[in-house]
């Protein structure tokens, strides 16, 4: 969070992969994949530099990229986009996050969240002078109370910043939550500004983007990444679609924060997002089974588990392990187990810490030894 004289501390993500290089504990704190993705995109990739595609890209992003976007949108949503005016390509999710809430979010306006959240959405609303106002999601359903979602959002709300699938949980909004918000969004004439980054890796049923409901597309900005469809985390291509005035603003906030990025990834992403539905459906089935490898593990190591829907993430409750800190419980994990994860008061304000205090985070985006491996160190806990 954004402490009084400006200064932001390190993420949990940073601190705990530091802790695992240290200790050589296994690393299911960061989320990030221990495997390549598709051929098909590492070769485009590879061709693009090779072809000199390795100068500044159009402000917007590449034609090639936009295209594929719009092209996507339609595909798995039946969402026409317009690619010249509707689409912006970021450096990552992050910096579409960034440049919308410093687009739309002035001084004192409020941005309702669901907590826990992942860590860049407060340091940004706390970054653009915003009041962040949140709404619990609670172990183990992290099922939404509407009482308290209606009672957030107000005439003061400037944006409901919604992220389904959810990271740290796995869980995804039902369509009834997401009614509700835009409902709400109507009648308080707030923005939904909607983190789509794991919207390939449901594992049960598709993914619902908000921007499709009744009346939601002219108040939607909906935000994605190739990063965690295609294990390119490290490549930072992100993206934002919504209607042509909201993508010019966060447009003139980008130019001023990177300006461009990543011209060969770009055509590559392009490439993966036309790959067949095969391969995403593959995608989310190899990662389901990862899911069922860790959440056994950990449920054999005395935790108590909430099966993740979604996402790369499983949050578990170290109490019955005799935990009473999740954050103490975290810094000791690599020395006395072996495993890094990440305590889920990192993705709660402090003051509201004691709701998710003994529960930890761990990311199941690994190889299947590597979990078995974390399984088989965690059960040394108990
Ligand atoms: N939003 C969420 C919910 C995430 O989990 C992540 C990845 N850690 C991001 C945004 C950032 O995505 P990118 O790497 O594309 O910037
Ligand atoms: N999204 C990943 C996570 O939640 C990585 C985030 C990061 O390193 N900033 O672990």
């Amino acid at each position: 969070l954004l402490a009084a004289n400006g200064t932001v501390a390190p993420t949990v993500f940073a601190e705990m992969s530091a802790l695992a290089l240290e200790t050589g504990a296994v690393n299911l704190g960061q989320g990030f994949p221990d495997e390549d993705g598709p051929r098909e995109v590492l070769e485009a990739a590879r061709e693009a530099i090779a072809s000199g595609v390795n100068q500044y890209p159009p402000g917007p992003g590449m034609p090639v990229l936009r295209e594929a976007i719009a092209r996507h949108q339609r595909r798995w949503y039946d969402l026409e986009v317009d690619p010249v005016r509707e689409v912006l390509v970021t450096a990552g999710a992050t910096e579409a996050l960034a440049a919308a809430i410093l687009a739309f979010v002035d001084t004192g306006d409020e941005v309702v969240t669901f907590e826990p959240s992942y860590d860049a959405y407060a340091a940004l609303v706390a970054r653009a002078g915003g009041v962040h106002r949140t709404v619990p999601l609670r172990f183990p359903d992290w099922v939404p109370d509407p009482d308290e979602l209606r009672a957030a959002v107000t005439d003061r709300t400037r944006v409901i910043l919604l992220n389904s699938p959810h990271n740290p949980t796995g869980a995804v909004l039902d369509r009834e939550t997401l009614e509700l918000v835009v409902e709400l969004a109507h009648r308080h004439d707030a923005l939904i500004v909607t983190d789509e980054v794991y919207e390939h890796l449901v594992f049960d049923g598709r993914h619902v983007p908000i921007a499709t409901l009744p009346g939601a597309w002219q108040r939607t900005v909906s935000i994605s990444s190739g990063g965690k469809t295609f294990n390119t985390t490290g490549w930072k291509i992100g993206w934002l679609t919504g209607p042509a005035h909201f993508v010019t603003a966060v447009l003139a906030v980008k130019q001023y924060l990177t300006f461009v990025n990543g011209a060969p990834f770009q055509p590559a992403i392009a490439a993966g997002l036309d790959l067949s539905h095969t391969y995403f459906a593959d995608a989310a089935a190899a990662l389901a089974a990862k899911r069922d490898v860790l959440v056994r593990g950990l449920d054999a190591a005395g935790f108590t588990t909430a099966v993740p829907r979604s996402g790369y993430f499983a949050v578990a409750d170290a109490a019955p392990l005799g935990a009473s800190d999740a954050a103490a419980f975290c810094r000791e994990l690599p020395r006395r187990a072996g495993v890094v994860g990440v305590p889920v008061t990192a993705f709660v304000h402090p003051d509201r810490r004691d709701s998710v205090r003994t529960l930890v985070r761990f990311a199941f985006c690994k190889r299947r030894e590597v979990l078995e491996e974390a399984s088989a160190r965690l059960a040394s806990l108990s």
